[in-house]
């Protein structure tokens, strides 16, 4: 069902933020509706339904470059196969630390970055919104886990979200360039960037959370591999990596 390995821990990189021009966006008036739902299912045991919504987003994206690289053989690099991985960094204290899921599926362009995830109308959490509506908003502790909040649950465990990502060449996107969708839990506006670290993906996307202290059971990897096992279940095209610190 779902091809699991340790690999061993390599280097981690930088996060994808420095003090180079960004581009502020405000988020849509429903992004308000959203963040009072994610705050009132933050002590609910909801949170873990983050790791289905990124997991089924990355599959998503492997399986749309699959589609597409049947076509068009050489937008996918040889070197660079389909598949997704999880890495957990604590930080020195021990108290919090980065969860970094990776694909190396589709990729967005900056356009792409601030569509998808900029617009809530347009993620699938519009379908929990209106489910939302006709129940009382409190009841969003189990809509999320009927229905999902899309890209946003990632809210409900990260304090701040880094999403780098570059997409596919193409014929209008000969070159592409490597861009960062940032924003925080508690902010009304995102922002994109080109990524300071330049292109480090190929192609595909890269998830960074900020795991809020009271959520570091994320960065737990035996706890991280239960979780995926069990939000996992749509999946079986593609492996998934956990890479662990040795
Ligand atoms: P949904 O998956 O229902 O469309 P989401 O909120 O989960 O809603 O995601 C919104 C959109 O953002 C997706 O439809 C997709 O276009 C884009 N997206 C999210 N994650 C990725 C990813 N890892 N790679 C490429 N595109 C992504
Ligand atoms: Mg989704």
């Amino acid at each position: 069902l779902l091809s699991f390995s340790l690999l061993a821990w390599r280097s981690f990189g930088q996060v994808p933020d420095s003090e180079v021009p960004k581009q502020k966006h405000d988020y849509q008036s429903d992004v308000a509706r959203m963040r009072k739902i994610v705050v009132n299912s933050l002590y609910s045991n909801q949170c873990e339904h983050f790791v289905r919504e990124l997991l089924s987003n990355a599959n998503d994206a492997l399986e749309k470059l699959r589609i597409v690289s049947l076509t068009n053989k050489d937008i996918v690099d040889p070197s660079q196969p389909l598949n997704i991985t999880i890495r957990a960094v604590k930080d020195e204290e021990g108290t919090g630390g980065r969860l970094i899921i990776t694909d190396t599926g589709i990729g967005m362009s900056p356009d792409d970055l601030t569509r998808n995830l900029g617009t809530l109308a347009k993620s699938g959490t519009s379908e929990f919104l209106a489910k939302a509506d006709s129940l009382d908003t409190s009841g969003g502790g189990n809509l999320i886990g009927q229905f999902g909040l899309g890209f946003y649950s990632s809210f409900l465990v990260a304090d701040q979200v880094y999403v780098a990502s570059i997409p596919t060449k193409s014929e209008t996107n000969p070159e592409p360039a490597q861009y960062v969708f940032s924003s925080s839990a508690d902010d009304s506006s995102f922002e994109i960037y080109p990524d300071p670290r330049g292109n480090t993906l190929g192609h595909g996307t890269e998830i960074t959370l900020v795991i809020r202290p009271d959520a570091s059971q994320f960065l737990n990897t035996d706890r991280l591999k239960e979780l995926v096992e069990k939000h996992s279940s749509f999946s079986t095209a593609f492996p998934i990596y956990l890479l662990t610190q040795v």
